[in-house]
Order: C-alpha cells, then structure tokens, then sequence
C-alpha cells in the first residue's frame, strides 16, 4: 500500500479527547491508516510528501443526513420560497416521480463532491423516492459515484410505503410495498454492505418519516437491521405540523411513536429533531439515539433548531447534515451557522468552536457508528483535510487558526481532503473526476428533467404562485 507524508504542518487539530493543537508536526499515513504523528518523521522510501507549513489539518467531516437527488428541483421557482413543508413535498413527490439512474448518479457526483471539498470524507445519504415506473436501481447509481469519486459511503435505503389514501403523504406512485422495500433492502446489504473496519461502504435503513411510511415497515425495518448489525435512520420531529399529525394519527407525539416502535437505541438516528422537549431528549440521552442536526436548512424553513448542546449533554449522539435542497451542500456552511445560531439562541458565548469542529467530525462518526474516524490519532482512518491559511480570510488571524476556520473561513473549499490514505481532494479540485464536466452534464440533465416532469403533470414549475408574488 502507498504511503503518504503530510510534513511540517503549521497546526494539527487532533480533536482526541484533550482536544490537542500540535504545531509543525507531520502526519505519516501507511494505506489507509495513520502511522505515527510527531516533528520531523522519516518516511519509508518512495513515500508522497505533501507540504502542510501554510495549512490546518481537520479529522475528516462527517455528513449524516442528505438527500443528493435534490439538486435538480432546488431553485424551482414555483416550490424554492414560501411553501411549507408539507406542501413543498407535495409538489416535489411528482416532479421526483420521474427520477432515473443517471439524474441520482450525476446528483451523487456533485452532492459527494461538494462535501469532499469542504471537508467531508465520509458521507450518508438517505435516497427515498422510488418511482413506480422505471429502473428501481437508484441507491446502486449513488454507491456507483461514491466508488468512482473515492468518498466513503453509508447510503441508507430510504423507503416510503403510507399514500395518500391510507393517511400518508405521498402520492401512491412514489410508494412501494412493506414487502418491495424490506427485499430491495436485503439485496442492497447483501451486495454492497461491509461492515470492516475501514470499510469505504455500509448501508443503513432509512424509512423516512412517520407521515411516509406504516408502523408495520417501521417494526419490520429495525428487526431486520437488528438481526444483521446495521443502522436506522428515519426524519423525527422536524416541524411543528408533525406533533399535531402524530397525535391524530398514532395518539402520540413523534418521539412517543418511536419509543411504541422500539426505534430507539445506539443504532438509531434521527434527522432534526426540533420539536423534543426536555423529557424527551432525556430520554433519548439514555438510549444513546443520535441526531443529524442540520442547522442551515432548519432556519432556512423557519422550523427553529434542535438543542444539540442539551443533547450532547444528556448523552445523546449528534452530528451534522447538509440536507438536500434545503442547505448549502456544504459542511463548514453548516458548524459555522450553528454556532452562529446557538450563541443567538442561548444568549451566551457557548458553543466554542472546537465543539462545532468535534460535532462535525467525531460527533458525526459516533452518529453513523464508525469507531475509526473522526479524529487524528495513529491508528485511525487516514481521513482528514487541509484547509491553506494563506488566503485573505485568514490574514492577521494568527494566533488561533484552528477557531478561525469557524468564525472567519469564508472560503469553505479546504486545499486537500484525503479519504482512506488517498489524496482525492487537491488545490480544491476533485482529482478522480472532471468537475466541469460534471457541472454541464447536471444542467442538461436538469433542463430536461424539469421539462418532461412539466409535460407529465401539466404544471409550469418556473411560475412562482400568485399567493408568493410580493
Ligand atoms: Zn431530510
């Protein structure tokens, strides 16, 4: 195996439990381990040496919740502003309906490649909308860019199975079956799922949200990751209008209608998370749940923000997420805006910036149950960014570089990420694939995506609705 030598490097953020800064040490990685971390290290013959004298080094970021595919419908005007949530879905289930390999493929390639560049080496994605026409081969298409552009990769197979008619949101041509969803879900972990440590792929299993899916899938889904080691993930409590509906539905609050599924536990995560009161995040805190909190899209809905700090507190696991059309794509728009957002709410200097850094790293691994990553210690995952502090945002900002990546990095695109050993990030370019391809391959799909969506459904989605216009 190769072995690389990041030397010199002007400040290491080791987020291990002192939260040790190191100053002009180097980083050896052998495969796709850390090897030893120290000043001066002598590397094996034939070693890469990679400069790191103007840079910070970060664990490698960690994104727990997303949802790629939506990049094609994210500035549509007819849905993009001043539609809650509900009826933003509602919108989008028919657009979605024509969704095909190539559009999730190309999504995954600009939603992994996004995240690879501001700092993610690890990456979860919940894909949910399975058409009832066409190639139902989607999670395939995503994992097929993960491998080609060299993130690691924890895909979920989202499912939604409770239409309309039977008291759930989406239309029925965007459900499946109990029976569908549990079968595709057992070929996709008997195909892909590699629970190794340094594993670069494991699946986990997403039904998506109590307004989406039937308790009967719900019970099925965690018993079936239970018997093979997996992980569950499910949207709980994002806005106020999912109280009111499980309490008609279920005569539960959300975080109740978990508990009655057995769907809590250190192998359960939950998007958001918004609307728990205290009691309930107690609770949660004893059973080790973990949250994806995802701090840009919940104020950008106007939805509020999960107390993650209570959270953390209480022993609940939590990281971050960049969620789909409703954030930046972007992690360090993420630790930077919760920050913002947590010292407005609380009126108070907390939290620090080391704390965003170790949510977004090692909170995030913790979430997605991946013992080997977010931190820089030997014998973990060679997983880590550069970030080069030889930009204007971090002129005269000498004495504490490791906080000012979160309180004034205005360039969030870091200058290497490295994912299991491999440099896959360099001078802020992805080095596997040809992003400006990418970029015109997305935007002639899109065009053509929104057009035939347009022709199906007889809705002009560049019209902003008369009750938006101001
Ligand atoms: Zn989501």
């Amino acid at each position: 195996m190769s072995s690389l030598l990041i030397k010199n490097i002007h400040t290491i953020a080791t987020l291990d439990a002192q939260a040790t800064e190191l100053h002009d040490n180097d980083i050896l990685i052998d495969g796709p381990v850390i090897k030893a971390i120290g000043p001066h290290l002598t590397p094996p013959p034939g070693t890469r040496v990679i400069d790191g004298s103007s840079k910070v080094a970060l664990p490698g970021f960690v994104n727990t919740h997303h949802h790629m595919y939506q990049i094609y419908t994210r500035d549509l005007p007819r849905t993009a502003n001043a539609l809650d949530i509900w009826d933003w879905l509602k919108i989008n289930y028919d657009i979605w309906h024509e969704l095909d390999p190539e559009l999730v493929y190309v999504s995954a390639l600009v939603g992994l490649g996004l995240l690879l560049k501001t700092g993610c080496t690890l990456v979860s994605d919940l894909f949910y909308v399975f058409p009832d026409t066409g190639d139902k081969k989607l999670i395939d298409a995503e994992i097929q860019a993960a491998k080609e552009i060299g993130v690691r990769f924890h895909p979920t197979r989202g499912s939604m199975s409770l239409d309309q008619a039977h008291g759930g949101m989406p239309p029925l041509s965007v459900v499946q079956t109990d029976e569908e969803i549990m079968l595709d879900s057992e070929r996709l972990v008997n195909t892909y799922h590699d629970p190794s440590p340094f594993s670069m792929l494991r699946i986990a299993l997403a039904p998506c949200s109590p307004f989406s899916v039937t308790s009967n899938l719900m019970r099925e889904t965690i018993k079936y990751a239970r018997q093979h080691g997996l992980h569950c993930h499910t949207h709980l409590a994002e806005a106020a209008l999912e109280d009111d509906w499980c309490k008609d539905m279920f005569g539960m609050r959300p975080f109740e209608y978990m508990e009655s599924l057995d769907w809590v536990g250190p192998d359960v995560w939950y998007a958001h998370s918004i609307y728990v009161n205290d009691e309930e995040i107690r609770r949660m805190g004893q059973y080790r749940c973990g949250v994806a909190s995802c701090p840009v899209c919940n104020a950008r809905a106007g939805h509020g923000i999960a107390k993650i700090l209570d959270m953390r507190a209480q022993g609940v696991r939590v990281g971050f997420g960049v969620d789909g059309a409703g954030g930046y794509g972007d992690m360090i728009a993420e630790l930077q805006t919760a920050l913002v957002l947590h010292r407005y709410m609380t009126r108070d200097m907390k939290p620090m910036s080391t704390e965003m850094l170790r949510i977004a790293s090692q909170g995030g691994a913790q979430v997605l149950g991946w013992d080997e990553l977010g931190s820089l210690e030997v014998g973990k995952a060679a997983d880590l960014s550069l970030i080069d502090t030889r930009q204007l945002d971090y002129a005269g900002a000498t004495h504490d570089l490791v906080s000012s990546v979160v309180l004034f990095g205005a360039n969030h695109i870091v200058d290497t990420t490295i994912v299991n050993g491999e440099v896959v990030v360099e001078k802020g370019r992805l080095t596997r694939v040809d992003e400006d391809a990418i970029v015109e391959k997305a935007n002639k799909l899109s065009k053509d995506f929104i057009a035939r969506a347009s022709r199906v459904t007889g809705v002009d989605y560049s019209k902003v609705p008369v009750r938006q216009m101001v």
